[in-house]
């Protein structure tokens, strides 16, 4: 039998009315009930709840634990994320996490299931309601060895249903408050979630900032970043899909990044998968020339713009050197922290460590001669850059 490979056009009935029953009970039911009903703190309490644990076990549990693996978790972290994932009704752990790994392995073709060169409405939300997609489990081999995984697979819809709807409901019930549990941690929640998860796959590869990977179509976006619970550094994602953290600065809003930082203090995660600085800086610096370069070629003639690309090119290698220096003074200080050098292991030590500080500093200053130059009109960039040619 020949396995399909690509999606067929088709109507998928069961998400396309679960999406508008939800959509039109959040749109129409919530105004009626605060037209009719005040919100108590537990109806408030438990939306926000439920945006957060289901919105992260979308974003920490589905996609970084499952999916790429980014970090280890214990069974109590790997169950919860998989019931609150499930809540988030987007398909079981198993199947979100293939199609996504399709996602990243055959970004912007016709076997990436939510590939934005189809459009921007394909990629948010039509591919899931008018599309079939083939499932290649082959290339989940690894999730299908865990039994837990495996039993959310299989009976789906009782734990979607259990953790989505049931759950908060009987918890609103308790406080005799079933329909306001319903209409805002059912239907509003899970209208928002979806929503704000869609936008990865539709605002994030369209609009937004590319600083690691020019090229990509996958950009980041701090306005879908607050909504998705720091999912929408895409760019940085697509570039290094294994480290946990995807707003890899230390101000960057990614909530999931804190959260799994927070389990693994608590002991129940570990090997948290992060890039080298080095390679980031090197990434960030190659992003940073080639937009450059882009913008020189495109505001001239070629032929006015061979000298300024050279030196621009020599510009760009003397940062990288300062950064390989850095780097290499790290490498030394491990190698030599590694040896346990017994004589003068103290004085040496220090030594090694003055080399990283100065080499940083180093890099520190040139990287910023650097950033003053790429702000430059590309015009005035031209100018600046032939008159460095000619000194
Ligand atoms: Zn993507
Ligand atoms: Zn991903």
């Amino acid at each position: 039998m020949q396995t399909q490979t690509h999606s067929t056009k088709k109507i998928i009935w069961l998400n396309l009315v679960f999406f508008a029953v939800t959509t039109l009970a959040a749109l129409i039911g919530c105004p009626w009930y605060l037209a009719h009903y005040d919100l108590s703190t537990l109806d408030t309490g438990l939306f926000l709840f439920y945006v957060a644990a289901t919105g992260m076990g979308i974003t920490a549990g589905y996609h970084r634990l499952f999916a790429h693996t980014t970090y280890k978790a214990n069974g109590l972290i790997r169950f919860l994320f998989l019931f609150f994932g499930a809540a988030a009704f987007e398909q079981s752990a198993l199947r979100w996490s293939s199609q996504h790994r399709d996602h990243h392995r055959y970004v912007d073709t016709d076997r990436d299931p939510y590939s934005i060169k189809k459009g921007f409405w394909y990629a948010h939300i039509g591919w899931l309601v008018f599309w079939k997609h083939p499932f290649h489990f082959e290339n989940a081999l690894d999730l299908q060895k865990d039994p837990m995984i495996m039993h959310q697979d299989r009976y789906y819809g009782v734990w979607a249903v259990t953790a989505g709807i049931l759950t908060p409901v009987l918890i609103g019930a308790c406080f005799g408050q079933a329909l306001s549990a319903f209409l805002f941690a059912v239907c509003l929640r899970l209208t928002f979630v979806y929503h704000a998860t869609f936008c990865i796959n539709s605002v994030c590869h369209m609009f937004g900032k590319a600083t690691y990977d020019v090229d990509a179509t996958a950009k980041d976006h701090w306005l879908v970043a607050l909504i998705t619970f720091g999912e929408g550094y895409h760019n940085f994602h697509h570039k290094f899909p294994v480290d946990y953290r995807n707003g890899v600065r230390w101000f960057d809003f990614d909530p999931s990044k804190w959260l799994i930082r927070i389990i693994s203090h608590l002991g129940m995660a570990w090997d948290l998968k992060r890039t080298s600085r080095f390679r980031i800086l090197e990434a960030r610096l190659a992003g940073e020339n080639l937009s450059t370069r882009h913008s020189l070629t495109n505001s001239g003639a070629n032929s006015l713009m061979v000298k300024p690309l050279e030196q621009l090119a020599l510009q760009h290698a003397r940062v990288c050197e300062t950064l390989a220096h850095w780097e290499e003074a790290v490498r030394s200080y491990r190698a030599l922290v590694r040896g346990q050098m017994a004589a003068h292991s103290e004085e040496l030590k220090t030594a090694a460590a003055q080399k990283i500080s100065e080499a940083q500093r180093v890099f520190q200053e040139a990287y910023e001669r650097w950033s003053r130059l790429i702000q430059y009109h590309p015009l005035q960039l031209r100018e600046i850059l032939l008159s460095a040619a000619a000194a």
